[in-house]
């Protein structure tokens, strides 16, 4: 051997019949090329080749001659990155943990590696069930997103908790968020190198709501605890143009969408399965007994659009989170979802509502369901994302 070689300290096995090498050569998206010496593995052929139909083939043909023997033994050198090799050799051996609860901000960094070579050479079983975990934890669908979202406060919430009881006055030097979610730009990379399309549209709508910052700036001058970043290098220069259009497109696309929901609310179609808004209202049924042209008199319709044109107002002063830009227009979604909360929601007094009858609160709230759906739907487009998505 040339070059320095370092033994693995999981996977060096007495009984091993072939040790697999690797170096930093690999060239990893995001990675770049690193210098360094190789590292071996000496493992099963066996181990590999169940899996793999590819190492089965290495393994199997007559005559199939090894790179190299070390100390007697087959060494093959694998062209891929060594913590790649590495980290699947352990998931393999059982060394390697994938974090098992949902939005572990750990899961993603561990299963990269094991992702990328299951994919490459044909480990159908451990392809399927990563890029599982992968598509939960980045779901393709309103709902699931929703969950999600709530998980991952719930998993924020608990680890301040610890944080609080465990370190007192000490722990705003250590507490970070960025442990605790996961990174929306590892996501989308990953998603994008293996053709995920699945786990794009809620990585892209979270990229886009986190701050950027360079990962090679002095990370104290962004140290706001509080805030999130993303610390994995950028994403390459497509992808970074597709996050930057889409945000001035999801931006315009909220701004206007304020500006119009008070015609929205009263002019909207009625959704499938309820009954005209005009018919249900309350008001309605005590004023008049023929119904006539009943839309021009529907008692709640001064209500929704006061309702409408106050939230709207709020919404666009408020929360200007980063560069001035409303919050509502940087996470429309959260906001849709808490304003269809608040309408649905007993505990709000009818004074928040202006008034409204309940049915009519319900109706409200199934247009801005409708309206985040479609928002939602639209995603792949305002991002322009890859068909799948
Ligand atoms: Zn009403």
């Amino acid at each position: 051997m040339s070059k320095p070689t370092i033994e693995d300290e999981h996977i060096n096995f007495a009984d091993g019949n072939l040790v697999i090498l690797a170096g930093p050569g690999a060239d990893i998206p995001g990675r770049g090329r690193r210098d360094g010496p190789v590292h071996s593995f000496r493992c099963h052929q066996s181990v590999l080749a169940r899996r793999s139909e590819p190492f089965q083939q290495m393994f199997g043909m007559p005559g199939s001659v090894p790179d190299e023997y070390l100390d007697g033994i087959p060494a093959v050198t694998l062209p891929d990155d060594w913590q790649d090799v590495r980290d699947l050799l352990r998931l393999l051996y059982d060394y390697l943990e994938i974090p098992r609860r949902h939005r572990d901000a750990r899961t993603l960094e561990t299963m990269a590696g094991p992702l990328r070579l299951a994919k490459k050479y044909m480990m159908t079983d451990i392809w399927t069930t990563l890029s599982q975990i992968f598509e939960d934890d980045w779901p393709m669908d309103l709902d699931h997103w929703y969950q999600a979202e709530d998980i991952t406060a719930a998993n924020v919430k608990a680890a301040h908790d610890h944080a609080d009881t465990m370190m007192g006055s000490e722990k705003w030097q250590t507490w970070d968020i960025n442990n605790h979610v996961p990174d929306p730009a590892l996501a989308a990379r990953l998603a994008l190198e293996l053709h995920i399309p699945h786990a794009l549209r809620s990585a892209f709508y979270d990229l886009n709501r986190v701050f950027y910052a360079s990962p090679f700036l002095e990370y104290d001058a962004f140290r706001r605890t509080e805030a999130r970043r993303v610390v994995h290098p950028a994403l390459d220069p497509p992808a970074f143009a597709a996050l930057v259009g889409g945000r001035e497109r999801l931006r315009a696309r909220t701004a206007a969408y304020l500006r119009a929901l008070p015609d929205r609310l009263v002019r909207a179609s009625t959704p499938r399965g309820y009954a005209l808004p005009w018919q249900s209202c309350h008001g309605m049924r005590w004023s008049i007994m023929g119904w006539g042209d009943a839309r021009e008199s529907w008692p709640c319709e001064p209500q929704i659009r006061a309702w409408a044109a106050r939230v709207a107002e709020k919404l666009r002063m408020g929360g200007s989170e980063r560069e001035g830009v409303p919050s509502f227009c940087v996470d429309p979604l959260a906001h849709l979802r808490r304003l269809q909360e608040k309408l649905t929601s007993a505990a709000t007094p009818a004074k928040e509502v202006e008034g409204m009858c309940v049915p009519c609160r319900w109706w409200v709230a199934e247009i801005l369901r409708m309206d985040a759906q479609r928002l939602w739907d639209d995603l792949p487009a305002l991002f322009e994302l890859p068909p799948g998505c």
